[in-house]
């Protein structure tokens, strides 16, 4: 397994849309281990193979306490939603930026996992929260486009010098 380098906002590259995986094999399975291990480094709940340069529709999610409920979605599709929950989320792709997004409370999923069987599953709150975030990596959007378009360009100003600054 390996640790993967993870793209930092601004990088044009988050906006590409991921195409759908076409066969679960095994380097899709290697591909989804090193997610996850670099996932549970960051550390982190959520990873999009979007945020590791790899455009293809396939995240890994784990928001347990003792980090042992590893999720890992291929393919996936929001097939309803409702309700509306405010949470103040992160993401691996913009550091040290915490800000409130609105988003569903519940969502129903359809994905296929890593034996490439579809299944469906439900999901609440926080679950439900970062499926969602996740999913909108995969169409190339990343949080901080929920913000005001000022609260946006501040943030990319200070990611901008932070990374300069670490060059
Ligand atoms: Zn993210």
């Amino acid at each position: 397994m390996a640790l993967l380098k993870i793209l930092q906002y601004p990088d044009k590259r988050l906006h590409t849309i991921a195409r759908p995986v076409a066969a679960v094999d095994e380097e899709m399975r290697r591909l989804a281990a090193d997610m996850a291990e670099t996932m549970y480094a960051a550390p982190g709940v959520g990873l999009a193979a979007t945020q590791v340069d790899r455009h293809i529709r396939l995240i890994v999610i784990d928001v347990s306490e003792d980090k042992n409920s590893l999720l890992t979605l291929i393919n996936p599709v929001i097939l309803e939603k409702d309700g509306e929950v405010v949470h103040e989320e992160g993401c691996l792709s913009v550091p040290g930026i915490y800000e409130k997004v609105t988003r569903a409370e519940h969502v129903r999923v359809r994905a296929q996992g890593l034996d490439g069987q579809p299944f469906e599953m439900e999901a609440r709150d926080l679950l439900a929260i970062c499926i969602q975030h996740e999913i909108d990596h995969l169409d190339g959007k990343v949080f901080v486009e929920y913000l005001s378009r000022l609260k946006q360009d501040r943030i990319r100003t200070k990611l901008v010098k932070q990374q300069r600054e670490t060059m």
